[in-house]
């Protein structure tokens, strides 16, 4: 895991000092917040009524902010894990207490998912399943870094974009394979082992998946896969071959199960899943594509888009968190989603990398020859005129964001100032 550490990008001022957290864990020199979270007490019965649990959670951020803070300066060594109930396991708690009244995300439905009678705006029970998996080379550098992200794509979204560029998985919610939290766990697993420099969950969206993700997370500080666990998750594995070449010494800190988690989202999540989300993610990549008017409602038929992005985006920033943020550069959507999502990045956290990305293609309505394609979408059928991705680069230039590193990289343009 060497070559992760020696990787260009962490001699960049950009990326040395927000994501140092994030790189210390990927290359297993930090135990990942999970870890800590293992190693803390839930302070209560988990079958205590959800305010009480909800209580102890705040109580436990603390401590484990707390622990976090003297790990990373040297100052305490991870406490022994196996207590239990743990901060972890209150978290996976949580998850399922949430999914009976699900509040994931802003949308706020309020329905059982566990009796899946009556469905939310995302169409979903409780079943997760999963598109696919494997190692992410297209991922922006810091993330695919020598051996790939460790990528999970969840089956179907909570948003409905127009354009979406994975339409085939966000809106066939019966696309992929069905998964337990095992096989889930085992999916991280395989691909940390393989190598892979976080775990990376993304979909669709993973958002409306957390019941089973947190439940996966909270197996992994002492999970070994059982044959049978390997063989339910190695049908959605995209590059099977790859299958387990690398070993453990890429997966472990302190002789137990590690891995940065990576939360790759519309970040339409909810206030409730920020705070089980602060515990158990290592590094963030938020998706902020529409600006404050009518856009996300027309072409995502999402209302609180801008109001509930903002505000998850505020918290990172409040919290220290390790991130950085993507924009994709829509045809026609320049002067009204890419110019106030600039700025409002300027004015909020102008330290923060950001990818202004150009490989916007016509795709799912807006697609002409798709047979879904809608008229209405026609503005949206092409790519972005080159004039329109140097507008938004020169945007960004004048606002002082820090966005040439991630977005020149590999554009598929090729266009920069
Ligand atoms: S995940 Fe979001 S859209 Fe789906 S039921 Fe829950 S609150 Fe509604």
């Amino acid at each position: 895991m060497g070559s992760f550490d020696d990787l260009r990008v962490w001699r960049e001022a950009d990326f040395s000092g927000r994501m140092g957290w994030y790189r210390a864990v990927a290359a297993n020199r930090l135990p990942a917040k999970f870890r800590l979270c293992a190693a803390l007490p839930a302070g209560i019965a988990l079958d205590a009524p959800e305010d009480d649990l909800w209580r102890a959670l705040d109580a436990g951020t603390e401590s484990m902010l707390a622990l976090q803070a003297r790990i990373r300066s040297d100052a305490a060594a991870l406490p022994v894990q196996g207590v239990r109930p743990s901060l972890l396991d209150l978290c996976a708690e949580l998850g399922r207490r949430m999914l009976a009244h699900c509040n994931f995300c802003r949308w706020d439905c309020r329905v059982d998912r566990t009796r899946g009678t009556k469905l939310g705006a995302c169409k979903l029970a409780s079943e997760t399943r999963v598109s696919s998996y494997f190692h992410h080379g297209g991922e922006e550098l810091v993330y695919r870094g020598t051996h790939g992200s460790g990528t999970i794509f969840f089956t179907s979204c909570n948003m409905r974009c127009a354009f979406c560029q994975n339409g085939d998985i966000s809106t066939d919610r019966l696309n992929g394979e069905a998964v337990s939290a095992r096989t889930l766990a085992a999916m991280a697993w395989i691909l940390r082992r393989e190598g892979c420099h976080n775990i990376n969950w993304v979909g669709g969206d993973p958002t409306i998946h957390l019941h089973t993700i947190l439940e996966a997370i909270a197996l992994l500080p002492r999970f070994t896969p059982a044959e049978n666990d390997i063989a339910a998750a190695l049908p959605a594995k995209a590059d099977w071959r790859m299958a387990f070449p690398a070993g453990r010494s890429c997966a472990e800190y302190a002789g137990a199960f590690n891995a940065p988690m990576l939360w790759n989202s519309n970040f339409f999540m909810s206030d409730e899943a920020m705070k089980l989300l602060r515990l158990t993610m290592d590094v963030w990549l938020p998706d902020f594509k529409f600006g404050p008017g009518r856009c996300a409602v027309e072409l995502a038929r999402t209302g609180w888009y801008w109001e509930t992005v903002t505000a998850n985006l505020r918290r990172l920033e409040e919290w220290g968190e390790d991130f950085t943020i993507r924009h994709l550069v829509m045809p026609g959507h320049v002067e009204c989603c890419t110019a106030p999502v600039l700025d409002w990045i300027a004015g909020n956290m102008p330290e923060a990398p950001v990818n202004i990305m150009d490989q916007y293609h016509p795709d799912n309505y807006c697609e002409t020859s798709n047979p879904k394609f809608m008229e209405r979408f026609a503005v949206l059928a092409r790519r972005p005129r080159r004039e329109e991705i140097l507008a938004a680069f020169r945007h960004a230039k004048q606002r002082g964001i820090r966005f040439e590193d991630l977005s020149y990289e590999r554009n598929q343009t090729g266009l920069h100032l």
